[in-house]
């Protein structure tokens, strides 16, 4: 029988995860922002494909399903009554597309759980996991190799959504989008480790609304928690694929241009790439990406790990910077070396104010 995701990661193997989906389907035109409505599973299912599939050939190891937002009360949101999707019809179209993408191209599906609507109004655990079931009900009809609760900002909700998550019998990931201040209920980032690895989540993390390195940063902090009690856990990171260092608080979230204006903050590749590498070097062995993060970014994260995973993206083109020896400017021959680039602080290109 061919090896689960936490066999895998077990025997110290690393798994690469795939990049967002919600700003790249929103800058390619199909999603709204804000709402990044999960209608598109079923308006342009072709669009999903076509990601899911980019995200594989660039050495993603899991695709997830695009099912964000995707409980009855996230999906009531912000919508007129004339344009109300059925969740099931939604939810049922986002697993069959990730399930035929990944078969066809031999990666690990992952359905996702995010925050509720419900947890934000305060209207308590039951009404909060009815909102989990109403997906969880769907998920458990498909070939899942991985749950995954993301984008909650409090240890609570991604407790109660492993609760409702162990029902299925499947291996468990639970990343909060919080940073070293802790969750929004003011709980430590070392006590939110605990209380999700305490919870049954097999692999813990963080993910989203901060960048890379403050990502990094957080792991060592909760992995260096959970190993004072012995707590045996792995770990993930999906950061967003902006820079957000001057964000006061909340990240990404919290710039003046977020959401439409992200461009000038984009990472590089090479900024994924060296991502990839610290990552790997604080013991994070499921590293992928969220908001902002797109199929290059994912190829070169693979190609930057590949002498541990012993194997390339298939569409790797660019194996590593040597290529450009072949270039016919010899500015760019000289610049074919990983130094160059791992030491570049890029510019964004606008004049500089007097
Ligand atoms: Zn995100």
């Amino acid at each position: 029988m061919a090896k689960n995701i936490l066999d895998r990661l077990n025997e110290g193997e690393v798994i690469i995860g795939d990049g967002g989906y919600t700003h790249e389907l929103e800058q390619r035109g199909y999603v709204t922002s804000g709402l990044y409505t999960p209608e598109v599973v079923v308006e342009h299912p072709s669009a999903v494909k076509e990601l899911h599939k980019e995200f594989a050939l660039s050495g993603a190891d899991v695709l997830q399903a695009f099912v964000f937002y995707g409980n009855d009360d996230k999906l009531n949101n912000g919508r007129n009554e004339s344009n109300l999707l059925n969740g099931e019809e939604i939810n049922n179209a986002g697993c069959q597309l990730v399930s035929k993408v990944a078969k066809d191209h031999g990666c690990f599906v992952a359905l996702p759980l995010v925050t509720t609507e419900a947890y934000s109004q305060k209207k308590g655990k039951e009404l909060v996991q009815k909102e989990f079931l109403s997906q969880i009900n769907i998920f458990k009809n498909y070939e899942v190799d991985l749950l995954i609760s993301e984008f909650m900002s409090s240890v609570e909700e991604a407790e109660w959504a492993i609760e409702v998550m162990k029902t299925l019998n499947k291996p468990i990931a639970s990343t909060l989008c919080i940073d070293q201040q802790g969750d929004q209920n003011g709980i430590s980032l070392q006590e939110c480790a605990l209380r999700l690895a305490k919870a049954g989540a097999d692999i813990i993390g963080v993910n989203c609304r901060y960048e890379p390195s403050v990502a990094v940063e957080s792991i060592r902090i909760m992995k260096e928690a959970c190993e004072k009690e012995s707590l045996n856990v792995h770990y993930m990171t999906q950061p967003c694929g902006y820079r957000t260092a001057d964000a006061p608080t909340l990240g990404m979230t919290n710039v003046p241009e977020a959401p439409l204006a992200m461009e000038s903050r984009q990472i590089s590749r090479w900024e994924a790439q060296k991502f990839a590498r610290e990552a790997y070097e604080a013991g994070v062995r499921y590293i992928g990406g969220c908001c902002g993060f797109k199929a290059y970014h994912i190829r070169a994260m693979a190609e930057e790990l590949s002498d541990i995973t012993k194997k390339l993206p298939q569409n790797s083109r660019s194996k590593n910077a040597e290529s450009l020896k072949h270039h016919r400017l010899t500015e760019f021959q000289k610049r074919a070396n990983k130094d160059y680039w791992y030491n570049l602080a890029p510019k964004d290109g606008r004049k500089a104010a007097a």
